[in-house]
């Protein structure tokens, strides 16, 4: 099954800590990963979110492979999390790392520990910019091409020169 993630970081050492995600998502034996990497943005450094005062945000999009089942998926992502030591204080607060679901096959779930796809995907430009990045012809969850929907805050693709 195909899904897209969203990392985020903004504690720290923001790109080390997405390329240890990237490296614990795909790599991890004793994490049984039944999960393959396929694509990965660039990085984009990007305006926090939902009106909490803090550091600038760096992101980036992943396209994967996996025979997870949805939740399986949910709890490998949060281990990853905790291994790279992510600590839930404040909503939409700064964190060390954070791993969302966009999307997950063609799952639609209203669960309280799940919901698919993510609720604010299609609003947020730090999550469009890097999935257009990777897949430019992405039909969103609304049914509109990713090319026609511009979400909303700044982003800035960063160049490692
Ligand atoms: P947002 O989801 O708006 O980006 P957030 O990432 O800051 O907010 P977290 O504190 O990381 O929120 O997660 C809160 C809970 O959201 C998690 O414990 C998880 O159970 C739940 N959740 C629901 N849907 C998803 C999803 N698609 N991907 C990741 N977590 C999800
Ligand atoms: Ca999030
Ligand atoms: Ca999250």
């Amino acid at each position: 099954m195909i899904g897209f993630l969203s990392l985020g970081s903004n504690l720290g050492d923001r790109k080390g800590n997405l390329e240890r995600a990237l490296n614990l998502l795909e790599d991890s034996p004793t994490l049984h990963p039944s999960l393959k990497i396929i694509k990965v943005s660039g990085f984009y450094e990007t305006e926090p979110w939902g009106g909490v005062e803090q550091e600038p945000f760096y992101n980036l999009a992943v396209k994967i492979e996996s025979t997870l089942e949805p939740l399986s998926l949910l709890r490998y992502c949060q281990r990853i999390e905790h291994l790279l030591g992510r600590e839930r204080k404040l909503h939409w607060g700064p964190r060390v790392i954070d791993i969302d679901i966009l999307t997950y096959h063609n799952y639609r779930i209203n669960s309280q520990e799940l919901t698919l796809p993510h609720p604010y995907m299609e609003r947020r430009e730090f999550v469009l910019a890097p999935l257009r990045e990777i897949e430019p012809e992405l039909v969103l969850p609304s049914g509109r091409p990713i090319q026609e929907v511009k979400g909303e805050g700044k982003v800035k693709k960063i160049s490692f020169a």
